[in-house]
């Protein structure tokens, strides 16, 4: 989400809003909830449970992003992410972990391996010298020779690696530093849906900065719609998917943190081997649909690094579909919009790139 339409959306988001034909006696109605989490909007939406149970669940939703927040915050000293760095610059070692980071980092390390590291959770560094780790920082391009030191640096650095049981991260001294961003997201939304279906829930969606996951149906009973962000038009969708229990949706956009110097896009999402934002192919944005919030979220990111060609084929051979809207002749901000899919991708959703406004 764009941050100025993200203040905006910060703005009218006024805590809880109930919406629909609700009883007075908390009978079955709609229930919808906005708040600001992990660096973007939490839209929490519940169908069909009644007003007391919604509000419960909306808001073990959001204290369990708030928590993971923390646990997964490389800057935030009680968290584990920052611990596994205080310990990779100490010397390195082995750290027992707890579920959530066990999940998360075997499904980072999976698919860091699966896309010849076009995913490296570990450019903490590279992510902190352009100031994209803080929302208003990032104006400037960084020392190009500490640039190209980190970067050198992250080539040759140990790779983490976990126990069988994930129970235990193994940090070989001088580890690159951890930053999780590209995937927290989305496992929080997984976290989200299992949250909800424990607690009796069987309609709702949940999204987080674009990562979605649903429970049962929306509206007159009716699958979930849900719009695919048009990245260069702000208020229009590229499509509508129809989403069901179990599938999962996440975009990554060139439009979610940048700065624009000298006429060209600075963006947040990095190409591990050249230090800088992927730029070559001009990706603006990645939408994958896969069985998990978390692999998809990874996905999305590797896809957008390894660009339209070789970004579809690594995620025709994960079993993911998706799609690639990136610029035909390499210019992001003036380029000719274009797109490629998986081959079972258009059965979800056809992009139209004249953009359809959001309803
Ligand atoms: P979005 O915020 O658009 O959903 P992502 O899911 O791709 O985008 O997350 C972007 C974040 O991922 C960055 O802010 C950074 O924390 C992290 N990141 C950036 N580049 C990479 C990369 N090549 N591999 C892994 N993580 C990355
Ligand atoms: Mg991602």
């Amino acid at each position: 989400m764009r941050l100025g339409l993200l203040l905006a959306v910060v703005l009218v988001a006024v805590g809880i809003r109930i919406m629909g034909g609700l009883g007075s006696g908390g009978q079955a109605g709609s229930y919808v909830h906005d708040s600001f989490v992990m660096g973007t909007v939490l839209n929490i939406k519940v169908r069909g449970a009644s007003r007391e149970l919604a509000a419960t669940a909306a808001e073990a939703v959001v204290e369990e992003a708030r928590r993971l927040h923390v646990v997964f915050d490389p800057h935030d000293e009680d968290g584990t992410i920052s611990l596994l760095n205080r310990t990779a610059a100490e010397g390195g070692g082995m750290v027992v972990v707890g579920r959530d980071v066990a999940r998360v980092l075997a499904a980072a390390i999976a698919v860091r391996d699966s896309s010849s590291r076009g995913f490296d959770p570990a450019l903490g560094a590279l992510i902190d010298i352009w100031g994209f780790s803080d929302e208003k920082a990032a104006r400037e391009i960084p020392d190009t020779l500490q640039l190209a030191r980190l970067t050198a640096e992250l080539a040759t650095a140990g790779l983490i690696g976990l126990s069988e049981d994930s129970s235990t991260v193994v940090v070989p001294p001088g580890a690159g530093l951890l930053d999780v961003g590209g995937i927290a997201k989305g496992y929080a939304v997984d976290r989200a849906i299992e949250i909800l279906d424990s607690l009796g829930i069987n309609n709702a969606l949940i999204n987080l900065g674009g990562e979605i996951g649903v429970l049962g149906v929306g509206s007159n009973g009716r699958n979930w719609r849900v719009g695919v962000q048009h990245p260069r038009m702000a208020a229009s969708h590229l499509g509508v998917v129809s989403q069901t229990e179990g599938m999962y949706v996440a975009t990554s956009g060139d439009y979610e943190r940048f700065f624009i110097l000298e006429g060209r896009r600075y963006h947040h999402i990095l190409d591990p081997a050249t230090g800088f934002p992927s730029m070559d192919e001009a990706v603006m944005s990645t939408t994958v649909v896969a069985g998990s919030c978390l692999m998809a979220d990874a996905m999305a990111t590797a896809a957008f690094v390894l660009g339209p060609d070789e970004g579809i084929r690594f995620l025709e051979s994960q079993g993911a579909q998706g799609l690639i809207v990136y610029a035909r002749n390499g210019n992001r901000e003036n380029g000719e919009i274009t797109y490629k899919t998986t081959s079972g991708f258009q059965s979800i959703m056809q992009p139209d790139l004249g953009g359809r406004p959001i309803y």
